[in-house]
């Protein structure tokens, strides 16, 4: 394919939130006037030195940031290649990546005065994460979450409840995150006037991916520092796995316009890409509108989303963020795919090698950096992000293992 390539690739949207035939805002009229607010408000908010100090102090002593930048050893002995480094997101508050994104969307809820905050959720991450900040600063919280998921993820509701949110179980359609963003947004649309849509990856209607984007970007600003103070230089390649893909976006975005970096985001390839089951929407989707936004989706014939499958729930999304369609589209970052083995394989290495359990959606990431390790030189410096920890996997790594940890 012959791509007309950008001057920068760092400059999108544009004014409508366009990336390419990607993103846009495709919402009900009554919604509009929200976000146009929306968008204003983080406008100002971005330029105001007061709002950044104060979200700066709160990344600091409440997230604990920054992360760190780790170099696994044994793990980079093992496998005989590039110099593996590990961006430590799990050992933020909440355990990984998303308290990123919610604090700033939280801190601009408060600004805005609106009292309530409404979420959806999946795996109930993106949930405990918006329940843990509205706790913090003290605005009520509704987290949608499909009723097979309720049952699926106990242990995220009671952490939300005990945080003091309300878990609404949705009952419509399959049950899961699709209905229960349908939800989120009729409920928005409903009470307009006091409430925040937080929304937990780079999806969604304009300006919420770029606004996720932004708030994300932290990870690659910090990797950058990190990275140039350890060996003093830029890292060779970057990997992170993609669910909507916000915490695969804060590691690239400040990388982006560094030609000779190599970028790959991992989708989840569950049972394989031929199977049909599965959460690649790049690999095996195609455009279409969902959740406000132009992307690539997971549709049958008749152009209905369907469910995504993978053995990490984070990554049951049947879309991905309109900036990395387009970034796959200009050839700009490449996508791959690691299938449920393949991700269970470097969820054990990992966990053994360095002694850091993670979580299943970056185990897909880890299994591709253990493909593409090998076949790099060793002064080749790679960065996986670790997005989160594993504890909340072990019991549906258990039940796949047979038992066998
Ligand atoms: C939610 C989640 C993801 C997937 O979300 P992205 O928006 O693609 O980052 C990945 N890793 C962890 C640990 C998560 O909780």
């Amino acid at each position: 394919m012959n791509v007309q390539q950008p001057n920068s690739f760092r400059v999108g949207p544009d004014e409508h939130g366009h990336f390419g035939i990607h993103g846009g805002r495709f919402v009900a009229e009554t919604l509009m006037p929200l976000i146009l607010e929306l968008e204003q408000a983080y406008a100002q908010a971005k330029n105001d030195p007061g709002f950044r100090g104060e979200m700066d102090r709160h990344l600091a002593d409440y997230v604990g940031r920054p992360s760190p930048l780790y170099f696994a050893e044994r793990l980079t002995a093992h496998l005989g290649g590039a110099q593996v480094f590990f961006k430590r997101e799990d050992l933020n508050h909440t355990g990984a990546h998303k308290v990123n994104n919610v604090l700033g969307q939280i801190m601009l809820a408060k600004r805005m005065g609106k009292p309530r905050v409404i979420a959806e959720t999946g795996a109930g991450m993106h949930g405990v994460a918006t329940a843990t900040l509205c706790a913090k600063f003290g605005l009520d919280c509704v987290v949608y979450m499909g009723e097979v998921d309720v049952g699926r993820q106990q242990p995220n509701v009671l952490r939300m409840q005990a945080l003091g949110a309300e878990v609404r179980p949705v009952t419509s359609g399959a049950k899961t995150l699709k209905d229960a963003m349908n939800e989120a947004l009729r409920d928005w649309v409903t009470n307009v006037e006091q409430t925040f849509y937080c929304i937990g990856t780079v999806a969604g209607p304009h300006p919420y991916p770029m606004m996720v984007r932004d708030f994300q970007s932290i990870i690659g600003e910090e990797t950058r520092e990190q990275m140039l103070a350890a060996t003093g230089r830029l890292p060779d390649s970057l990997i992170a796995c993609i669910g909507g893909g916000s915490n695969a976006i804060g590691l690239f975005h400040p990388f982006l316009d560094e030609p000779q970096i190599e970028i790959f985001g991992v989708e989840a390839a569950g049972h394989g890409l031929a199977s049909g089951l599965h959460a690649a929407s790049i690999a095996g989707g195609r455009p279409g509108v969902l959740h406000g936004n132009r992307t690539y989706l997971l549709m049958d014939d008749d152009g209905q989303i369907k469910e995504a499958h993978s053995i990490s729930a984070g990554l049951d999304y049947p879309g991905v963020g309109p900036e990395h369609a387009w970034l796959n589209d200009v050839e700009r970052v490449k996508y791959l795919s690691a299938t449920d083995e393949e991700a269970l394989a470097a969820f054990r290495l990992c966990s053994r090698l360095e002694g850091i359990i993670p979580a299943l959606e970056p185990a897909h990431a880890l299994a591709k950096a253990m493909e593409l390790a090998p076949a790099r030189p060793q002064e080749h410096l790679m960065v996986v992000n670790l997005s989160g920890r594993g504890d909340k996997d072990l019991a549906s790594v258990a039940a796949h293992l047979g038992g066998a940890l």
